[in-house]
């Protein structure tokens, strides 16, 4: 990516510190239905981050597991095709291949992806109706995961954020924790964007920082 953004400095990690790992499934990886380019060169430094985390902190692996007949898939609007702009309750802004269906292959974690590390593993997009791009809330903007809940619970205050894809799950999950009052950070070499033009991802990153969420990099992080 070679886009400018404000780097924030390097940062001690403690207790209070959260780590999601947003939908580091098959399908979203080289090879699967809606792959993310490049998005299978982030497993290892995701494994190696979630590797210093673990000890203390809590780590939630989030998984997109949609019944099989989802609104959001291209297939089941009549006339439709994949990536056409669409857009309803909870829906859209585009129409999305067959993805990360529940009990499929693609909906699995990347195999080489450390499953030890995850102290909870969250599913979103289980109702058939209603998307759910961030791990707090769904796409109606009202549905509950449970997460701020559960991260709470922990006395957890910032979280650190990662995986798949930037610009969609990685992008509300942030808005959302900033919105519940988190502290986030979203980790830029540990993330790839669906589209990867320049101009759709300077806009995703400036909404991002005009949210207060600030952006660091793997070899920032200490222990
Ligand atoms: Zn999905």
């Amino acid at each position: 990516m070679h886009i400018n953004v404000n780097l924030s400095s390097p940062i001690k990690i403690t207790d209070s510190d959260g780590l999601l790992v947003i939908d580091m499934q098959n399908d979203f990886l080289p090879g699967g239905s809606l792959a993310v380019t490049d998005g299978d060169t982030i497993i290892p430094g995701i494994n190696d981050l979630g590797n210093f985390f673990s000890q203390n902190n809590q780590i939630v692996f989030t998984q997109d597991w949609h019944p099989p007949d989802h609104h959001s898939f291209a297939s089941v609007h009549t006339g439709k095709n994949p990536f056409d702009e669409y857009s309803g309750p909870g829906l859209g802004p585009v129409l999305w291949p067959d993805h990360c269906v529940q009990g499929s292959k693609g909906a699995e974690f990347a195999p080489n992806l450390d499953q030890k590390l995850a102290n909870m593993i969250l599913r979103k997009g289980y109702h058939k109706s209603l998307d759910s791009y961030s791990a707090f809330l769904e796409n109606d903007k009202k549905t509950k995961t449970g997460l701020n809940e559960y991260l709470k619970a922990f006395n957890i205050t910032n979280v650190f954020i990662c995986g798949l894809a930037l610009d969609y799950c990685v992008k509300y999950t942030a808005l959302d924790a900033r919105i519940l009052d988190f502290d986030v950070y979203v980790i830029l070499d540990l993330t790839k964007p669906v589209y990867t033009e320049e101009s759709v991802l300077t806009k995703v990153l400036t909404d991002l920082e005009s949210n207060q969420v600030r952006f660091i990099l793997l070899k920032d992080l200490r222990f």
